[in-house]
């Protein structure tokens, strides 16, 4: 690559981060300010996003909808306020979106979106995206993440002077996407640890539970978010068994409740509170469950406990100097590397351990394993 080609990607890289501050004027309500969650329903008006096969089955009316429900479902949290980028078919700049998101000093964004593939193509399941370069190794997975990047991004083709606006980013083009090899993301340990809130949710409330995993990809309508933020696709539109719960009423919700699960604890560990655990709803009841205490602390010897530090989709070394000297453990699912931190099987010396590591990692938190699995320890 030419020097020109280097420094024409730093300072687009620059460019796209520096509009990344929240807008001000943002959060001057009185009163303590809510923690907010700005949904985003991909799409809208002109840019219907996905068509499924019947021809009039559109991805814009379907992330609305789950996005609707959602937001209905998260104002029962209490001090929580949610915004919605579209109430209506409205079409909308990639970039207004995370605007409104920085503008609301919004706590969490998720972009809503429904997956496509060729036809014929029996993909199915629902996956979620940090900002990133791409984290994905092999061809396969990794084409199959540009392709989504590509559909998602182009979008920015319907916006008048969108040549201006994106830089010269062409979303087409693989050599476009090298900006975000240069990009810091400031919220990627958080990011991840809400898409693995999701990722665990998805697979106990949703209708469609297959996990396509967890990675890091270039979405530019992230890129200017301020806040942890994820793209999360429901499901493949082309999948004749997502496409039935994309178009129910109930498996809408049971997406929208997938979702709202993992923003209730990711919530409750933001705020250092106890997570406890909502049973599923069984077949056509309507009234919520009494909660239940999710982590009984097991009594089986083989148990451990840790202080998780991060998630990633990359490997790390053991000796990584970000570990501060320590061992991790690493707890892998699909794509996604748990790291965890000061594990002994005695919990008080966990404990201890974990106030050391607090130090290093504010963000951190303690777990048990247990059969290579992981859950939050409260
Ligand atoms: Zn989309």
């Amino acid at each position: 690559m030419s020097i020109f080609k280097i420094l024409l990607y730093t300072s687009m890289a620059a460019a796209l981060t520096a509009i990344a501050v929240p807008c001000p004027g943002a959060g001057k309500e009185s009163g303590p300010k809510p923690w907010t969650v700005v949904i985003d329903p991909g799409h809208g008006d002109h840019d219907p996003g996905c068509v499924a096969s019947d021809g009039k089955t559109f991805e814009k009316d379907i992330a609305l909808d789950v996005a609707k429900r959602l937001g209905e479902k998260i104002e029962r949290i209490k001090g929580t306020k949610v915004v919605l980028t579209r109430t209506d078919d409205t079409f909308l700049a990639l970039s207004k979106r995370s605007d409104i998101a920085n503008s609301n000093n919004a706590d969490l964004f998720i972009s809503v979106h429904v997956n496509a593939q060729d036809k014929g193509s029996a993909a199915t399941g629902f996956s979620i995206h940090c900002l990133g370069p791409s984290s994905r190794k092999g061809r396969d997975t990794f084409n199959e993440n540009f392709n989504i990047c590509k559909r998602e991004n182009a979008v920015i083709s319907l916006e008048s002077d969108y040549k201006t606006s994106y830089q010269g980013f062409d979303p087409n083009d693989p050599a476009s996407y090298m900006i975000f090899s240069l990009m810091q993301n400031s919220n990627l340990s958080l990011s991840l640890q809400f898409a693995d809130d999701v990722d665990t949710a998805m697979r106990k409330y949703s209708s469609i539970t297959t996990s396509r995993g967890i990675s890091q990809d270039p979405f530019l309508v992230l890129v200017r978010a301020s806040m942890p933020a994820v793209l999360f696709e429901m499901g493949f539109i082309t999948n004749s068994k997502d496409f039935e719960a994309m178009t129910s009423e109930e498996g809408r919700d049971k997406i929208a409740e997938g979702l709202y699960q993992a923003v209730r604890v990711y919530k409750a560990r933001t705020d250092g509170e106890a997570v406890v655990e909502e049973k599923p709803k069984p077949e056509g009841q309507q009234k919520p469950e009494e909660p239940v205490q999710a982590v009984a602390l097991p009594a089986a010897s083989a148990v451990r406990y840790g202080t998780q530090v991060i998630a990633t989709g990359k490997y790390m070394a053991p000796k990584d100097e970000f570990f501060h000297g320590y061992v991790p453990v690493d707890v892998p699912r699909g794509e996604l590397h748990r790291y965890i931190i000061g594990v002994s099987e005695d919990l008080s010396k966990a404990r201890e351990e974990n106030k050391k590591i607090k130090s290093f990692f504010p963000d951190s938190y303690m777990v048990i394993i247990e059969d290579g699995k992981t859950s939050l320890l409260k």
